[in-house]
């Protein structure tokens, strides 16, 4: 892998840079809730924006891929439910 301060190779096992001697396993990887938003908590952002939103906004922090999934899961929502809406309005007006 290469440093992502000074861009060196250095092992991947290397724990600081050989090149400017900064930390290579980031202090934020081990305590940082890394895993995926349930199945179900997705389809409820994405049924309701809101949620997602919420939800972002609460995991931001502390769960990086919660928060990211319950983003996308609510602007999938989102723009699923305006699409829906243009349907449902072109279709209304035919
Ligand atoms: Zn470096």
């Amino acid at each position: 892998m290469f440093c992502e301060k000074c861009g060196k190779e250095v092992n991947d096992e290397a724990i600081v840079c050989v090149g400017c001697g900064c930390s290579l396993k980031s202090t934020t990887e081990s305590d940082v809730n890394k895993e995926p938003l349930s199945g179900g908590v997705k389809f409820l952002s994405f049924c309701f924006p809101i949620v997602g939103g919420i939800l972002y906004f609460v995991h931001q922090n502390s769960a990086p891929q919660k928060s990211k999934d319950a983003c996308s899961a609510a602007l999938w929502g989102f723009g699923v439910g305006i699409l829906l809406n243009i349907l449902a309005a072109v279709g209304g007006g035919m």
